[in-house]
C-alpha cells in the first residue's frame, strides 16, 4: 500500500481513514465512505485498483470531469481509460481493445453506459477487481442530486457477488446513507465518516458596505491566485466581472444565462488557469475538481448554510489555506424573501425561510463559525476556539449593556407585549410615524428614550439580545416580542453584555441612551470601544499571512485530517511564479489542467525545498517514479536557475 502511494502518487503518508478503507477493499470487503470534498475519496479505490489483479470499473455521473480524471492518472503512469459518448467509434474500439487484453487497470464510466449490454458483455471477458461507485448519493432520491440512471445498479452485488463495491459521497444524510446502501445492496459494508471540519479553510464574515472597493483591495493581495466570486443575480455577475476586468484583474462570469458553450469554455479557462476568478451566480461549481482554489468569496447572502458550505468547499481541494469571506448584509435577507415568496408551495416557502433564518443568525451570532457550521451538519467540534475564522482570530469587544437592555425590556413591558421589534425601536428612537401617533405611544414614558443610538443600531442590539434569550420572540404573521424569566432578571438588576457586532461598530453612537428604570446613569452605557474588555483582539481584518499560521496550530477533532498547509516566504514565492509559469508551459503543450502536471501543494514545496538532485526531488509531495522522470530534471533546472539569478 504504502510503496503504490509512494510510486504513483508521490506522497509519503495517507490521511485519515485512507489506509482502513483501502485495506477492507483489499480484504473484498463492500465498503461505504462519506468524506468532505478534497478529503481523498480516490485514493481509496485508486491503490486496490492498483494492488488487486484485474479491472477497477469506476462510477461516475460527471462525463464532463472523466477526460481529466484519466489524464491525471495517466500522467502518474496509471493505466486509464474512460469509455463514454465523447468518444468517436474507433476510440471506442481501441480502448476496448486494450481492456479485453488487460492493458486497463481503471475504466471510467457513467452508470448507464456500465448498464449497457455492450458493457456488460465487455465485463464478462475481463477479471473485474472492484466498482467504485462515485457520488454515491446520487442512487438516493432523498439526495438532492438523484439519478435514475444510478438506480439501475442494484444488480451488480447480484451479478457479481464476489467483486467488492465501494460507495463514495461528499453528501449524505442519514436517511440517504441508508438509502444508498440499500439500493447497492451492500453487503455488511464497513461505513466510514470523516470529519467535515476543513481545516485548511479559514471563514470571515465582514460587513456589505463599500463591498466593491472592499473586495479590490482584497484582490489585489491575492493576484496571481485562483478564487471564485458568487453573486446572487446574472446581472451583478456581469457587472462585477467586468469592472473587475477593467481594473486589470483577469476574470470570466458564469451564469445560467450563458449559453451551454460559452459556460463550459469559461470553467475549462478557469481551470486550467487562463483566468484567475470566476465571478458566477451558483449554478457554477458541480464536479469542479480544480484543487487550487485559494479564495471564495460570497458577495452576496447565500440562501442557506448547506449551499454556502458546499460553495466554500470548493475551495483549497490541495489542502493549502483557502480563504472564506463573506458580506453580510441583512438587506439581503428582503431579497431573497422576495425570491422565496415566488415558490407555489406553502410548505416549501417555510422550510425556505427557516433555513434563510438559520443563515442570517450565523452570520450575526458572535461565536466561532467553524464550530456553527459543523454543528449545523451534526458534528461539534471540541475546541472553542478553531483559530482561523473571523470571530477566533478577531474577539470581539464585549460592553456592559445592561441599561441598554433595561430600556428596552421596560418598553415592550410598557406596550403590554403586543408589538414587535420596529415598533419598539420606532418609540424608543422618538419616531413620529402614523403607528405612533396612533397608538398615542408618543406619551409612552419610553418615548424617546433610547435616542442616544440610531435605528439600525437599535435593530442589531434588539437581535442580539433575543439570540441570547433575553427577550422572546412570537413568530407569526407580525412577530410580537414577549417577556420571560431572563427579561424579568434584567429588570430586576441583572447584567447584559453584547458584543460590539458589525453595525454598531461602523456607526458610532452619537450619545448614549437613558435607562427608564434608572435614568440618570448613561455614561455607564456607552459601548466600550475603547477596550474595557478587549481579549486579545487583533486590529483589522485577517490577512493571508495570520490565517495561516493560526491555521497551524489549530487544534483538530478527533479523527480528522491535521493538515499543515507549508507557509511560503517572499523569496520562495517569487520562485513558485515561475515553476507555476513552467506548469502552465507544459500544461498547454500537454494539453492538460496545469494540475495535473503539478499541485500547488508540489510546486511550494519545490520553492521551499530547492530540490537538486533526483533524491530530493522524489522527497516532493506528488512526485512519483513517472513525474520524476517526465518532469524532475526541468524542474530542477528552473530551480537552480532561480538560485543562480538571485545570488
Ligand atoms: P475528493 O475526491 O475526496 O474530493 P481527491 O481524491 O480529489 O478528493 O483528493 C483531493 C486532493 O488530495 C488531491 O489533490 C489528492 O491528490 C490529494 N491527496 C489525496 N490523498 C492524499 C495523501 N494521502 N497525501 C497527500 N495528498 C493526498
Ligand atoms: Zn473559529
Amino acid at each position: 500500500m504504502y510503496r503504490t502511494l509512494q510510486k504513483y502518487f508521490g506522497y509519503s503518508e495517507f490521511r485519515p481513514l485512507q489506509e482502513d478503507i483501502i485495506k477492507d477493499v483489499l480484504n473484498k470487503k463492500d465498503v461505504f465512505v462519506l468524506m468532505p470534498t478534497g478529503g481523498g475519496k480516490s485514493i481509496c479505490y485508486q491503490i486496490p485498483a492498483l494492488i488487486i489483479d484485474g479491472l477497477a470499473v469506476v462510477v461516475s455521473p460527471l462525463i464532463s470531469l472523466m477526460k481529466d480524471q484519466v489524464d491525471g492518472l495517466v500522467s502518474n503512469g496509471i493505466s486509464a481509460a474512460y469509455l463514454n459518448s465523447t468518444l468517436s467509434y474507433n476510440e471506442v474500439q481501441k480502448t476496448t481493445r486494450a481492456i479485453v487484453e488487460g492493458h486497463v487497470d481503471i475504466l471510467y464510466v457513467a452508470p448507464e453506459r456500465l448498464c449497457m449490454k455492450s458493457t456488460q458483455e465487455l465485463l464478462s471477458h475481463v477479471n473485474v477487481s472492484l466498482f467504485a461507485i462515485d457520488e454515491a448519493h446520487c442512487i438516493s432520491e432523498w439526495g438532492h442530486d438523484f439519478r435514475p440512471e444510478y438506480r439501475r445498479m442494484g444488480f451488480l452485488k447480484k451479478k457479481y457477488p464476489d467483486v467488492p463495491v465501494i460507495a463514495l459521497t461528499a453528501t449524505a444524510t442519514a436517511k440517504v446513507k441508508e438509502n444508498t446502501i440499500k439500493q447497492l445492496d451492500l453487503v455488511s459494508p464497513s461505513v466510514y465518516v470523516a470529519s467535515f471540519d476543513r481545516a485548511n479553510l479559514s471563514y470571515e464574515i465582514r460587513p456589505k458596505n463599500n463591498t466593491y472597493g472592499d473586495m479590490v483591495s482584497y484582490l489585489k493581495g491575492q493576484r496571481g491566485n485562483s478564487g471564485i466570486i458568487y453573486c446572487n443575480s446574472r446581472k451583478s455577475v456581469e457587472s462585477v466581472s467586468t469592472k473587475l476586468n477593467r481594473e486589470g484583474f483577469h476574470t470570466l462570469p458564469y451564469h445560467a444565462g450563458l449559453n451551454d458553450a460559452k459556460r463550459q469554455d469559461h470553467q475549462e479557462r478557469f481551470i486550467r488557469d487562463d483566468v484567475d476568478i470566476i465571478v458566477a451566480t451558483v449554478a457554477f461549481g458541480m464536479g469542479i475538481d480544480k484543487p487550487n482554489v485559494r479564495f471564495v468569496i460570497h458577495y452576496d447572502l447565500p440562501k442557506n448554510l448547506e449551499g454556502y458550505y458546499q460553495e466554500t468547499g470548493r475551495g483549497g481541494r490541495d489542502g493549502l489555506e483557502c480563504e472564506c469571506i463573506l458580506y453580510f448584509s441583512r438587506a439581503d435577507w428582503y431579497k431573497i424573501k422576495y425570491l422565496i415568496d415566488q415558490k407555489p408551495k406553502k410548505s416549501e416557502r417555510d422550510i425556505a425561510m427557516t433555513k434563510l433564518q438559520e443563515m442570517i443568525d450565523y452570520c450575526e451570532s458572535t461565536s466561532c463559525r467553524r464550530k456553527a457550521l459543523l454543528r449545523y451538519f451534526g458534528e461539534e467540534l471540541e475546541s472553542d476556539n478553531c483559530g482561523s475564522c473571523d470571530v477566533c482570530l478577531n474577539p470581539r469587544d464585549t460592553y456592559d449593556a445592561s441599561d441598554v437592555a433595561r430600556t428596552f425590556i421596560s418598553c415592550v413591558d410598557e406596550v403590554n407585549e403586543r408589538f414587535g421589534l420596529t415598533h419598539i425601536v420606532d418609540i424608543l428612537t422618538g419616531s413620529k410615524s402614523k403607528k405612533i401617533i396612533s397608538y398615542k405611544h408618543d406619551r409612552l414614558k419610553s418615548y424617546g428614550t433610547g435616542d442616544g443610538y440610531i435605528k439600525s443600531e437599535w435593530v442589531e442590539m434588539a437581535r442580539e439580545m433575543i439570540r441570547l434569550g433575553h427577550v422572546d420572540v412570537k413568530e407569526g404573521k407580525y412577530p410580537i416580542l414577549l417577556l420571560n424569566k431572563k427579561s424579568h432578571d434584567v429588570l430586576g438588576g441583572g447584567e447584559v453584555h453584547l458584543t460590539r457586532s458589525m453595525g454598531v461598530a461602523a456607526a458610532k453612537p452619537r450619545k448614549a441612551p437613558v435607562s427608564v428604570s434608572r435614568p440618570g446613569n448613561s455614561a455607564a452605557v456607552r459601548p466600550a470601544y475603547a477596550g474595557s474588555k478587549k481579549v486579545g483582539s487583533t486590529v483589522g481584518k485577517s490577512s493571508a499571512k495570520t490565517t495561516q499560521s493560526s491555521t497551524q496550530k489549530r487544534t483538530s477533532a478527533p479523527g480528522k485530517a491535521k493538515r499543515v498547509p507549508t507557509p511560503i516566504s517572499r523569496p520562495n514565492k517569487k520562485l513558485f511564479d515561475k515553476l507555476r509559469e513552467l506548469r502552465k508551459r507544459l500544461a498547454v503543450e500537454a494539453n492538460v489542467p496545469p494540475y495535473i502536471i503539478f499541485a500547488d501543494t508540489s510546486l511550494r514545496q519545490m520553492a521551499a525545498k530547492l530540490p537538486k538532485n533526483e533524491k530530493e526531488f522524489i522527497d516532493i509531495t506528488g512526485v512519483g517514479e513517472v513525474k520524476l522522470k517526465k518532469y524532475g530534471s526541468i524542474f530542477m533546472e528552473e530551480i537552480a536557475a532561480f538560485e543562480k539569478g538571485s545570488k
